[in-house]
């Protein structure tokens, strides 16, 4: 058994997650407590539930704790199985941190799985879904994971009511790789889906980003959506390498302005590029789990550069080293980003 500190290091959801996702993937039990110890309203909130509730339809865990507001929570995964699963959030928390959780275990298992999620799609603080299907799913299909997802219906807060389906192929065996830098720039294009909203303020927004990041008007494209979204506005600007696509995304809010929002994705943009890194902050410690996996599998190192180390990134590699045989370091370089070597233990 393993015990985790909820509150250790980054100390929010994501020490629960990947807890629940390295708990699958080993057959470790795992008692955690002081669950999000570090935010201001500790505990299990819905999103969170429907992350444990996941992990446990998929593994047939026998689980204690697993309640709305819970500190404590033990969790004895069983064998997981491939298979068609719904999960569904009820409030406008991220399903794609929902997907996230039970990812690594499901690209393991014996055959396919058919995934719908419902839920928030474009929620703040978590990877909206433009970055996991841009940016995430390509690299874990690189490594020998591939998935497919498509994008039902935008959920936005307070709302919610989004849908994403995903299949999830088995990926037989996982090959790690270095990513050293993005390679050449293949394209970069913004884009603004902002549903139940009128359309002049999407294009506002685009405006604003276009001239912030002097991007021609062919790159600015505002995103169609359904009667049945919304309302939200998310603002997003991918840069598609060679080796790696990025997706930069900014929420809209109420009282703050185009230019404003604009500025957000644009100062995030910039900071990416300034260091000439592989992948930006989220990426970076999205990325450990999976290849700390590839690397246990396949017995050889492999290495990336960051533009950030975070301490969702220290956190997360310090929890996966727990559990995986891997020794994970990062060094900062004096361009200015972090190089990140996943080895064997
Ligand atoms: P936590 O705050 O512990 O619930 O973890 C949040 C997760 O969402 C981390 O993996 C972050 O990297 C990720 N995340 C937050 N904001 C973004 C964003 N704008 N794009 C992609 N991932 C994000």
């Amino acid at each position: 058994m393993i015990e985790i500190d909820g509150a250790e290091g980054e100390g929010g959801g994501q020490v629960l997650r990947s807890s629940l996702s390295l708990s699958m993937l080993t057959g470790q039990t795992i008692a955690l407590h002081s669950i999000r110890g570090k935010r201001p309203k500790p505990g299990l909130m819905r999103q969170h539930l429907a992350c444990v509730q996941a992990a446990q339809r998929i593994s047939s865990a026998q689980v204690q704790g697993a309640e709305l507001g819970s500190r404590e929570l033990r969790f004895t995964p069983g064998p997981v199985a491939a298979g068609h699963y719904r999960f569904e959030i009820a409030t406008a928390g991220s399903c794609l941190l929902v997907l996230q959780t039970v990812w690594p275990a499901l690209m393991r298992a014996q055959g396919a799985s058919e995934l719908i999620l419902t839920g928030g799609t474009h929620n703040p603080l978590a990877p909206p879904y433009p970055f996991i299907e841009q940016a995430f799913a390509p690299l874990l299909a690189r490594l020998g994971a591939p998935a497919s997802l498509t994008l039902r219906r935008a959920g936005f807060f307070p709302a919610g009511g989004g849908e994403v389906r995903v299949r999830i192929e088995p990926a037989a065996e996982l090959t790690p790789f270095d990513l050293m830098a993005p390679g050449d720039q293949i394209l970069a294009h913004a884009q603004c889906v902002a549903p139940a909203l009128p359309r002049s303020v999407a294009d506002r927004c685009l405006t604003a980003l276009g001239s912030q990041l002097a991007w021609p008007k062919a790159a600015l494209q505002p995103i169609s959506s359904r009667q049945n979204e919304g309302p939200g506005l998310a603002l997003l600007a991918t840069l598609q390498h060679a080796q790696v696509t990025e997706v930069f995304c900014a929420l809209g809010e109420k009282g703050l302005s185009a230019e404003a929002l604009a500025q957000q994705v644009t100062d995030e943009l910039r900071a990416y590029q300034k260091t000439g890194a592989a992948l930006g902050p989220h990426l970076a410690d999205q990325w450990l789990l999976p290849l700390a996996m590839a690397v246990q599998q396949s017995g050889r190192a492999a290495s990336f550069t960051a533009s950030e180390w975070t301490l969702h990134a220290s956190t997360n590699a310090a929890l996966i080293e727990r559990f995986l045989p891997v020794r994970i370091g990062s060094v900062l370089q004096p361009s200015g980003l972090h190089l990140c070597r996943v080895a064997p233990a």
